[in-house]
């Protein structure tokens, strides 16, 4: 482990250093709601234990435009809205969304099309994550591959050691960001093996410990099963859970006509828990009630992501128990797929 040591108190004269070059996305207070935005000084962060709305929208945005479209002398002309080249950072990631991300990229930058909208923003942006000392009762990350201490998808990462935050640098990418840091004090074997006990203690506090191994060809023999009809009942299909699932990743595209000859086309996140996400044309419905739905989101998770792309749709993060309105927790839905 490569890593530089300061004092609490000189976080804010790094943050505001990069403030200076680059654009800082950080966790930060908003009437009272905790989310990931654009900040102009340090006295902006917000650490809580977990934002309420997860820093996936600031590289995959809820709503954005993909090109403007204007009729002229009988033809149309349309304008491509481009990414702009901005070097970013965003600050203050636990680890499960920073996986997250990486579940994100394969989806997005796999296949015959990729996502030039995401994939620029990701490019461009160096994520800092902060390690998760304390994890709630409703986090699982390491019963679905995760760790509160994980590297995976962050460049650096942020240890609190009581008075002194410790910078562990994790990857190339990283880097880039050594001018801002070497001015701190190298981490030494002592701070290094406190981070280690920290991150040890850390795990065994984990209270949830689910044995999902072999899910997905459980679930491969699960499509009709009875299962799914008593689960559903109680979702009033919001679609919380999978707005602020840092895995989710579904969208709608639509045009928005801004006047008769111009408008403009959009693209906005979407829910598999929604009936319209899969009404057709014709009226048909291929998942008419929130038992194909759920069944759907997951089945998604758990079935089809991992034949696609050799992982599990899903962090750990918990979101989705804490804020169903109707308590309905995946860790008792993925018990008792289990069971099957
Ligand atoms: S948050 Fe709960 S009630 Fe809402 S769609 Fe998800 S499972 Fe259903
Ligand atoms: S499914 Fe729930 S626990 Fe899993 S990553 Fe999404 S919000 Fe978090």
């Amino acid at each position: 482990m490569k890593g530089r040591i300061f004092d609490k108190a000189r976080l804010s004269e790094f943050i505001d250093d990069l403030i200076k070059k680059r654009k800082i996305y950080a966790p930060i207070n908003k009437d009272g709601l905790t989310c990931f935005s654009e900040i102009k000084s340090s006295s902006e962060i917000y650490f809580d234990f977990q934002s309420k709305l997860s820093s996936k929208e600031i590289l995959f945005p809820r709503c954005e435009t993909l090109f403007t479209y204007k009729r002229v002398d009988g033809d149309v002309k349309l304008e491509e809205i481009k990414v702009k080249d901005e070097e970013s950072v965003l600050f203050g990631v636990p680890p499960c969304e920073a996986r997250g991300f990486i579940l994100i990229d394969k989806a997005f930058s796999s296949g015959e099309f990729q996502d030039v909208y995401y994939l620029r923003r990701r490019e461009n942006t160096i994520i800092i994550g902060k390690s998760c000392q304390y994890p709630r009762n409703t986090c699982f990350c390491t019963s679905v591959g995760g760790s509160p201490f994980g590297r995976e998808g962050v460049d650096l990462l942020l240890h609190d050691l009581g008075e002194k935050y410790l910078l562990e640098l994790v990857s190339k990418k990283g880097e880039k960001l050594i001018d801002y840091i070497q001015k701190y004090e190298n981490a030494t074997e002592t701070d290094i093996k406190m981070v280690q006990r920290i991150e040890k203690v850390a795990k065994e506090s984990m209270k949830t410990r689910l044995e999902l191994k072999n899910i997905e060809e459980k679930l491969d023999n699960m499509f009709e099963d009875p299962l799914w009809k008593i689960i559903y009942q109680k979702c009033v299909g919001c679609g919380v859970c999978t707005y602020l699932c840092p895995t989710c990743y579904c969208f709608d595209v639509v045009n928005e006509q801004i006047t008769p000859s111009e408008g403009k086309r959009i693209r906005i996140w979407d829910s598999c828990q929604f009936p319209l996400f899969t009404l057709q044309g014709s009226g048909e419905n291929p998942r008419p009630t929130g038992k194909e739905r759920m069944r759907q989101r997951m089945m998604h998770k758990f079935n089809y992501y991992p034949k696609n792309y050799d992982d599990i749709a899903c962090v750990g993060c918990g979101r989705c128990i804490r804020e169903c309105p109707v308590n309905l927790d995946i860790r008792e839905v993925l018990k008792k797929i289990m069971a099957q």
